[in-house]
């Protein structure tokens, strides 16, 4: 009988030196004592950030910056590989794989500061280079375990369109990859190490899927391969009630739902990508999030289900981040199509609009963004609006970068009655002061905007209010 198949990331923190390395490789080693074991690793921790400032340097024409960057590089994984690989000719080899990546990643950054332009499709090439050299090293700080382990680059594994930056997925020919090319060495029982984080067009160019892509890689695999489940190996443990760093009660939640996962991933608990979960939906493949640094602790289960709590909410999260643009004036009812325009000026700017809400009198509509967007956008509606500023039917339009957002969570709230009730109760008695407020009909969140300073506060009311510091959550 076939084993089962585990399909295992590690993030930059748990492959960020050799004592990381060692650590994330001997639960590998334990898992396929039992399981088949695909592995996905994402670059060691903050190597991506430092190749893309370092491409940046290089488009100001700092010739400097690919030579000191593929330098310190070489030293860092050099450093990990003696530390992690004792057999000489098994260390030399990686090595030697380590400098012709690094060679590859000399003649891009050479190229960007010759020409001084990085393009997407160059940044992506670029910010590859992290797991590239990473998955190698992984792979023989396996094999010197005596677990049978080859490094695999994703680009033969993962069918992206051409998208640089973020690109999408194709499930089809990624699925024939990865079954023609990861079947036969998990039938020997090997132990395959793909880079995250990154994959290719259907003609071979290298893409990524977007920062933080590696938790996404790992589910494109997992659903490819049929596996029986994904564990995301990260430095926290599973998925929280709330930020423990604003609510010291905040507790791991044993089981949550994907939908709710997606929900909290959305609204900034950096736990996972915000598209992990897609792919796993159809097969319903469970998803956990477990700590590296803590392994014998179980972390959460992510599942088509989730389980049910008393009261519905499972978890709070916050964003901060954000800035809350307004359009309104009494006027505005009569603007031709007010909601339509405003929103294709975010669209046109690509600035994603986490929450919107309207009042039904339709004088003022806000939404929110990232802050990094808000100035921006700010003026694009300006000069969208600029017609009717002059004749007064909008009277402002303003941006309030004081703000967060705070999001309630849970699948089960949906025709609980009582939820929002709850909420706003508790707010009210705690003296917090509501901006905005929304809620989707799907009911898995009750979003609301409060002002920076009342999100603590915000947070441990609510958090009180649906017992979710235990002791019997999840
Ligand atoms: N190394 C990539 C990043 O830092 C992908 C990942 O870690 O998930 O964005
Ligand atoms: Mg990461």
């Amino acid at each position: 009988m076939n084993k089962k198949l585990q399909v295992m990331k590690f993030g930059g923190t748990s492959v960020g030196d050799a004592v990381c390395i060692r650590r994330s490789a001997t639960i590998v080693a334990n898992a396929a004592k039992q399981f088949s074991v695909a592995v996905v690793v994402s670059a060691m921790s903050g190597v991506t950030n430092r190749l893309i400032d370092a491409a940046h340097n290089a488009k100001r024409g700092d010739r400097q910056a690919g030579r000191a960057i593929a330098d310190a590089l070489r030293r860092q994984h050099f450093e990990a590989l003696a530390s992690l690989v004792t057999a000489d000719a098994a260390r030399v080899s990686v090595e030697r794989r380590v400098d012709e990546i690094l060679a590859e990643g000399s003649r891009l950054y050479e190229g960007t500061a010759l020409l001084r332009e990085l393009t997407p499709r160059t940044l992506d090439a670029i910010s590859s280079l992290g797991e590239r050299l990473c998955a190698p090293v992984f792979s023989a700080a396996l094999s010197q375990m005596g677990v049978a382990s080859s490094a695999i680059e994703a680009t033969e594994l993962i069918v992206t369109d051409a998208f640089h930056g973020g690109a999408d997925p194709q499930a089809d020919p990624t699925r024939q990859n990865s079954q023609a090319r990861l079947g036969p060495l998990l039938q020997q029982g090997q132990v395959p190490i793909v880079t995250g984080f990154i994959g290719a067009t259907p003609d071979g160019v290298l893409t990524t899927l977007g920062r933080g892509g590696s938790d996404y890689s790992a589910t494109i695999l997992g659903a490819a391969l049929d596996a029986d489940e994904i564990i995301i190996w990260t430095d926290v443990e599973g998925v929280l009630t709330a930020d423990p760093r604003l609510v010291s009660e905040a507790r791991t939640i044993p089981e949550i739902s994907y939908r709710e996962a997606a929900e909290l991933a959305y609204f900034g608990a950096k736990v996972l990508h915000p598209k992990t979960l897609r792919p796993v939906l159809p097969a319903a493949i469970p998803v956990w999030i477990r700590n590296s640094f803590a392994p014998e602790k179980l972390g959460t289960k992510i599942t088509a289900q989730g389980r049910s709590i008393g009261g519905g909410v499972k978890a709070l999260t916050a964003i901060r981040d954000v800035a809350l643009i307004s359009v309104g004036g009494p006027g505005i009812v009569g603007v031709p199509d007010v909601v339509g325009r405003t929103f294709s000026t975010t669209a046109q700017l690509r600035a994603e609009v986490l929450l919107i809400s309207q009042s039904s009198s339709q004088n003022d509509i806000c939404f929110i963004v990232a802050k990094a967007h808000a100035q921006e956008t700010l003026e694009a509606l300006r000069r969208e609006f600029a017609q009717d500023l002059t004749h007064q039917v909008v009277d402002h339009i303003t941006m309030d970068p004081n703000i967060a957002i705070v999001a309630v969570v849970g699948e089960n709230m949906r025709g609980t009655p009582g939820v929002a009730g709850r909420t706003f109760h508790c707010l009210g008695r705690e003296g917090v002061n509501i901006i905005a407020i929304a809620q989707g009909s799907s009911e898995t969140n009750i979003s609301f905007v409060v002002s920076d300073e009342s999100v603590k506060p915000a947070l441990l009311a609510t958090h009180r209010e649906f017992g979710l510091g235990g002791p019997t959550i999840g």
